[in-house]
């Protein structure tokens, strides 16, 4: 089978509309990217999906939109402004500056190739300023948050009292993120600007020793249900050098990019350290009154949080396969679980001709009520078919001169290619019980 590399996906992308570089036309901007009517339609599945998966599919989960500017203690309070640093290096030669963790500091410079011309490494804090207000002093610095999980600690009081949520209970949120990345290399995996799903889990203390290993397990599941191969996903628990000071354990979830194993999301146990730094630093009280048994205590935090675009990433990587076909034909085809495909349904006339155009014009208006549709008439069937299959669209509908008789069409699979013939009216029905049964092959 062809090798999976970022060259073919980062084409692909561009090509059929997926992602494209931010400000093209300008040069780009390193680590930005624009998303196009394809991308932001599998981008907004995979969100929807996690969005139900935790708010509406579990239990006492709620979710949240905080505002990305925030108030600059917020940040002094978790840690950010002294600690959020990544150790950086220059080469004194070309400039070039590195993450002093990415490089190796005895060899050549990787990008002019002169030796011993690196400086000392420098921490280099990865949050972006701006200034709100009419004056531009210290006083008025606010950051671009590096993390939704930060508006979650600071409502966690507005949520208990406005919803009356009982611990245990979860806050979800998904939006944007930004941090100053110098090494943002390998395409929308580690980008300037990106998007997060993070849902932090308050729980009694004592108790994250269950809920730590069940959240584990939920999210591991998650992308059972996504149609991801899981034997492309692996665990990767952080050792002592990696663990945060304050983190009882945390595991990262790892899938096999085309670049290598990588991390997609953290499920970290992070005891009551951020709410008691809000409790320090905001001079409110953080603590929960416990109804069952009338204890007092700041709830410890299991937290799940994923990248989004990340996840996008590993959709497409996932998905991708190039195949050789019976008669020396080839196809280049993304497997998208249903679930997250971008167009669920393309609607096909044979011939523009004889009123198939108009027929099939109508069916694919009937199936916007249920289904994501194209509708495509340009050129060979067969050629439409491999259009289809590149953007992992799971069915096509053809409607050929048959059609006109008997009101029957062809309902094309994409990962197997198999076709069969149906009356008009059971579209609907029979995408739905082959979305349920959805398998890849
Ligand atoms: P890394 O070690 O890759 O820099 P991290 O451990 O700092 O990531 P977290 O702070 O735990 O990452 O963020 C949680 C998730 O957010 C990550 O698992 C990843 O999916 C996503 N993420 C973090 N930074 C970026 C980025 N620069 N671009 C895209 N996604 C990111």
């Amino acid at each position: 089978m062809a090798e999976v590399t970022l060259d073919k996906i980062v084409s692909l992308c561009k090509r059929r509309g997926f992602i494209f570089q931010s400000s093209e036309i300008y040069g780009g901007l390193n680590g930005a990217y624009d998303y196009g009517p394809l991308g932001v339609a599998l981008k907004n599945n995979i969100r929807d999906m996690w969005w139900k998966e935790m708010t509406q599919l579990h239990d006492n989960i709620v979710g949240i939109d905080a505002s990305i500017l925030m108030n600059s203690t917020v940040w002094k309070a978790s840690g950010h402004v002294s600690n959020f640093t990544d150790p950086m290096v220059d080469c004194k030669v070309c400039h070039a500056r590195f993450r002093a963790d990415q490089i190796d500091l005895n060899g050549p410079c990787p990008n002019c190739g002169n030796k011993d011309t690196f400086t000392a490494p420098r921490n280099f804090n990865l949050m972006f300023t701006t200034h709100i207000g009419p004056t531009q002093d210290d006083s008025s610095v606010v950051y671009l948050r590096p993390e939704t999980a930060q508006g979650i600690y600071v409502n966690f009081k507005n949520v208990v009292q406005s919803c009356r949520m009982k611990v245990p209970f979860g806050i979800a949120q998904v939006g944007k993120s930004f941090r100053n990345e110098i090494t943002t290399k390998n395409f929308i995996f580690r980008s300037c600007e990106f998007e997060q799903m993070e849902m932090q889990w308050f729980c009694k203390p004592g108790t994250d020793e269950k809920w730590f290993p069940y959240w584990r397990e939920q999210r591991m599941k998650f992308y059972d249900k996504m149609g991801i191969r899981m034997d492309h996903l692996r665990w990767h628990q952080h050792g002592p050098d990696e663990l945060a000071f304050y983190a009882k354990d945390a595991y990262d979830i790892q899938y096999l990019f085309p670049m290598g194993w990588q991390e997609l999301e953290g499920v970290h146990s992070r005891t009551d350290y951020d709410l008691t730094q809000h409790q320090k630093f905001s001079g409110k009280d953080m603590t929960y009154l416990d109804p069952a048994d009338n204890s007092r205590y700041i709830p410890y935090v299991v937290e799940t949080s994923a990248g989004l675009t990340r996840n996008v990433l590993m959709a497409l990587s996932d998905a991708y396969e190039e195949q050789q076909l019976e008669g020396g034909d080839s196809r280049v085809v993304l497997h998208f679980h249903p679930n997250i495909a971008p167009i669920m349904v393309a609607v096909l006339p044979l011939m523009k001709k004889d009123g198939l155009a108009e027929y099939a014009s109508k069916v694919e208006h009937d199936l916007r009520e249920d289904f994501t549709t194209d509708f495509d008439v340009s050129g060979a069937i067969g050629r439409r078919y491999r259009r289809q299959d590149e953007v992992g669209t799971p069915y096509c509908v053809t409607v050929d001169y048959d059609t006109l008789k008997d009101n029957t069409v062809t309902l094309r699979f994409r990962d197997s290619m198999e076709q069969k013939r149906i009356p008009v009216s059971e579209i609907v029905s029979e995408i739905r019980k082959a979305n349920k049964e959805y398998k890849r092959v």
